[in-house]
């Protein structure tokens, strides 16, 4: 496997690292370690001053950190700039939180006064993905790091420059050596990581090939896991919806980061009623989506991130045409170069349809008619997947009833949201499990001690 940045506007091959051999990541354990059995004895509190120093560093150098993400995986650069901004935010959150969400609790036992306190566990591991490069990093890292677990990365193989950046970054901030070491490493290290038993735990975002390989490991190194997979997030219309809110959300829904976003709304489920209005807004979306090149200010849908993830989606559209679906809109083949991919709109998408229980990692959207509310939860929830959803419906208060009925981690009630520092992300079903971000976020790792005193 070799870690290479190719630039997915033109397919130009820019740099090619050399991996890691085992003796790099021994040292790196080793550091991680010895820093974490200092950490234990120090307040979590003493940590903040060094994360903001951290957030400091990465808004001095946004502009350079999101050239970086748009030369590598064709993030827009002002979507690459949004991206920066948010990994600040989230350093700057734990910061300022991280030692409240973990202070002691106080519980009566009959034995004698309780306390739960929070201890660091130890070295910890990330597997991350390509589509929110520094992100994806910031929200294991910033929370693990105010809880006092150091980390080793082993990012994706085609945004090498961003994980290196990032090392780079940690470096300039002053963290304590051992506290982060990126690693361009094969899967077999991986798994020798996860089975070090100075290594407790693995949080993966990525796939559910991967998750279940990954999780596979950890479990039979008895490690803890998290792991965020991504998801088929249904974006759901009632008779009552607000429709002139929709229109100002629903492109940007789907294609944002050019659709590669694990909770961007991949199937609208929209009542008879509102049906064709929908087809329509979301074919004026896409015709005005301006696809080019990610530099470009005028651009407003990016490339994907690889030519390979451009044949994966263009065969999916096909598979799903040629079992039946419509092509409302686009078309099967894709004649723009390198990773350029023009948006699809999909509809009459049938259970049979392998397009029914997939995940569209791009700018394709799939269309739904349901007669009423029931069929749509219903619909919403015929799906392996479970990360995210949005509702739109009338009156707030039914929204938010109906909006608990749909079997995700997180739904946006009249709204499209995004990922924010305090709301806790993560899934159910096929998305995987555990939380990442907010006050759950920082406590995916640690050790919640019991101390009885008699
Ligand atoms: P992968 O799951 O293959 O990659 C995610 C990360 O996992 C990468 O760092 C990858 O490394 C690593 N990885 C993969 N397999 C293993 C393994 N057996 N052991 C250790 N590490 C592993 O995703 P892809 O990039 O191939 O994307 C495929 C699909 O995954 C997408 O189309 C999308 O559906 C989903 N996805 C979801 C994301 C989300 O945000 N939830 C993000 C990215 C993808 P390497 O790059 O070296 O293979």
């Amino acid at each position: 496997m070799s870690y290479q940045t190719v630039n997915p506007f033109t397919d130009e091959v820019i740099k090619t690292y050399d991996n890691h051999d085992d003796a790099y990541v021994e040292e790196a354990i080793a550091k991680g370690d010895a820093l974490y059995k200092q950490w234990r004895n120090d307040p979590i509190a003493s940590r903040a001053d060094a994360l903001n120093k951290l957030a400091d560093v990465m808004s001095s150098k946004a502009d350079e950190l999101a050239k970086i993400l748009t030369k590598e995986m064709g993030k827009r650069f002002v979507e690459a700039q949004g991206e920066v901004a948010l990994s600040v935010s989230i350093a700057r959150y734990y910061a300022k939180n991280g030692a409240d969400f973990l202070k002691p609790r106080d519980i009566q036992s009959s034995i004698g006064p309780a306390q739960i306190i929070s201890r660091p566990t130890g070295v910890l591991l990330m597997v991350e993905p390509w589509n929110f490069p520094y992100y994806q990093i910031m929200r294991v890292f910033a929370p693990n790091y105010m809880a006092g677990n150091p980390m080793l990365l082993k990012h994706a193989s085609n945004t090498p420059m961003a994980a290196d950046a990032f090392e780079k970054i940690v470096q300039e901030a002053g963290l304590p050596d051992g506290v982060f070491t990126n690693l361009f490493i094969n899967y077999d290290q991986v798994n020798h990581i996860i089975a070090d038993k100075r290594v407790q735990g693995v949080a993966l975002t990525g796939s559910e090939r991967a998750g279940q390989l990954v999780a596979a490991e950890a479990g039979k190194n008895m490690k803890q896991s998290s792991l965020e997979l991504g998801g088929s997030d249904p974006f759901v219309v009632l008779d009552d919806a607000d429709l002139s809110e929709i229109q100002k959300i629903i492109g940007g829904a789907r294609l944002y980061n050019a659709g590669q976003v694990c909770t961007s709304s991949k199937r609208f489920i929209v009542t008879e009623k509102n049906y064709d209005k929908i087809v329509e807004m979301l074919k004026t979306a896409f015709a005005s989506a301006k696809l080019g090149d990610p530099m470009d200010p005028e651009t407003t849908l990016a490339p994907l991130s690889t030519s390979k993830a451009k044949k994966n989606l263009t065969k999916q559209v096909r598979d799903a045409v040629e079992a039946g679906a419509t092509l409302t809109f686009g078309s099967v083949e894709q004649n723009q170069p390198a990773a350029l991919f023009e948006p699809v709109i999909l509809t009459n998408i049938t259970k049979d349809n392998p397009a029914y229980y997939q995940e569209f990692f791009g700018p394709v959207g799939q269309v739904y008619k349901v007669r009423d509310e029931a069929e749509a939860i219903a619909l919403a929830n015929d799906s392996n997947y479970g990360l995210s959803g949005v509702l739109f419906g009338g009156s707030a208060e039914h929204a938010s009833e109906v909006a608990s009925k749909i079997e995700t981690g997180v739904v946006f009630v009249n709204s499209f949201g995004g990922t924010l520092p305090e709301l806790p992300f993560g899934g159910v079903k096929n998305s995987g499990y555990g939380r990442e971000l907010g006050d759950l976020g920082i406590n995916a790792f640690v050790n919640k001690q019991t101390i009885v005193t008699k």
